[in-house]
């Protein structure tokens, strides 16, 4: 049952029934773990030793089909699969990678590992994806890489970034930690870099609990990687081959519960994000009813997955600060929050020069992420609750901007 009240009646703030009737906090639920998923956990936990990690090899050839890629290399973390990824593309110390700022941080502070140099680059506002007309500008004659981030799920301009890193020879790898599932023109998100890196921690689409993988259609770019985290794994016919007996120094083997886990999970991946991205479409079609609310739109042949579900709200159109929104909001039981990831640019790492083949240098500021962070507000993707939840959040949306004009103050 939703909301019995006309959209106008006084808010909760002032003392009434919150509309949203969600007291576990069901809409933000994630990950939740059925019977199948605990069955394959356990079975793992029962085979004899040599047997333990089996499921590695399956797990990678599933990721193979599923993404239709030539190569998969299943790791303990997607930390792990980005530092494999800058390795195996020959990132040596003082080369520059340019990255968004606007991410989690190991997309950009992974180059630290290689001794390279993360460049800062500016989001497009309509996506706060990086910007292809900013990368083009960081270009120097030291940059040896672009790093991207699908942020929240939307894929990245990858025609335009694909083919300025051909037009300076330099290599693409996709953070896909946020886009399981995400399309680009037909082709899955994650292929149309050199690498593609994934988390599988427990807030991302395959969530393995912890875990990651990388992927590629390159063989050297494979057994690279290989090398850097899985010592044994140098294909034979590669130049590398002869350091299977010790690898490179790290181990990032990924663990064999993680692993069973993700199998059952990708085989569920497709109809989860069905699920999320009806709901969320549903809310985005309401709430963009709303004066000064609006959604981040998804180009023509990208096919978006939802990690997190963020809108933007303009305060300066409805004369309400943001955070009394979000007050009203939560008042009626809608838990909704302000965008969570610090920029990485304003972060101390990248001014201390004694962790650094020689200092980062990061731009005192880049207007656009500064400008498009402080108007998101952030809601749940919907993943495992009732439909009802979704109609209440809606609902108390709707009551919020009846009521909007009592906000002021
Ligand atoms: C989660 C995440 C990572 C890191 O993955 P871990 O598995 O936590 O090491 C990297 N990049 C992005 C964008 C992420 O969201």
């Amino acid at each position: 049952m939703i909301t019995q009240e006309r959209p106008d009646t006084p808010l909760a703030a002032a003392g009434r029934k919150p509309v949203v009737n969600d007291p576990d906090n069901t809409a933000w639920r994630w990950p939740v773990f059925d019977a199948e998923d605990k069955a394959a956990v356990a079975q793992v936990l029962e085979r004899p030793g040599r047997e333990l990690y089996a499921e590695m090899a399956l797990f990678e050839k599933e990721l193979c089909e599923y993404f239709d890629c030539r190569y998969a290399l299943s790791t303990n973390n997607g930390t792990a699969a980005i530092h494999s990824a800058m390795h195996a593309i020959g990132l040596a110390p003082g080369d520059e990678i340019i990255t968004p700022s606007y991410t989690y941080w190991a997309t950009s502070l992974a180059a630290r590992l290689c001794g390279a140099i993360p460049i800062f680059a500016d989001v497009q506002p309509d996506s706060a994806n990086i910007d292809p007309a900013d990368i083009a500008r960081k270009i120097t004659p030291r940059t040896k890489a672009i790093i991207v981030t699908h942020l929240w799920g939307m894929p990245c301009e990858m025609a335009e970034i694909v083919s300025l890193a051909h037009r300076y020879n330099l290599k693409v790898i996709e953070d896909a930690s946020h886009a399981h599932g995400a399309e680009y023109h037909g082709r899955k998100i994650g292929t149309w870099g050199d690498a593609g890196c994934f988390s599988m921690q427990a807030s991302k689409l395959l969530p393995s609990i912890e875990g990651g993988f990388l992927l590629t259609n390159d063989s050297d770019l494979y057994a690279k990687a290989c090398a850097l985290g899985h010592y044994t794994r140098v294909p034979a016919d590669h130049d590398w081959a002869n350091l299977n007996s010790t690898g490179l120094g790290y181990k990032y083997r990924i663990h064999p519960c993680a692993t069973a886990l993700a199998r059952v999970r990708l085989r569920k991946l497709d109809e989860q994000n069905r699920v999320i991205n009806r709901r969320v479409e549903k809310v985005i079609a309401r709430l963009e009813q709303l004066h000064g609310l609006r959604s981040f739109p998804v180009p023509s042949g990208m096919r978006r997955v939802y990690y997190q579900f963020e809108m933007i709200y303009d305060e300066r159109a409805t004369g309400i600060p943001k955070q009394k929104v979000i007050d009203s909001l939560m008042a009626e039981g809608a838990r909704v929050a302000h965008e969570r990831y610090p920029l990485q640019h304003e972060q101390p790492v990248y001014r201390r020069s004694e962790f650094w083949t020689r200092p980062p240098e990061p731009p005192a500021s880049l207007p656009a992420c500064e400008e498009i962070i402080p108007k998101i507000i952030q809601l749940p993707t919907f993943a495992t609750c009732k439909e009802r939840v979704v109609d209440e959040y809606i609902a108390a949306f709707e009551k919020v901007w009846a009521n909007l004009k009592t906000l002021a103050v």
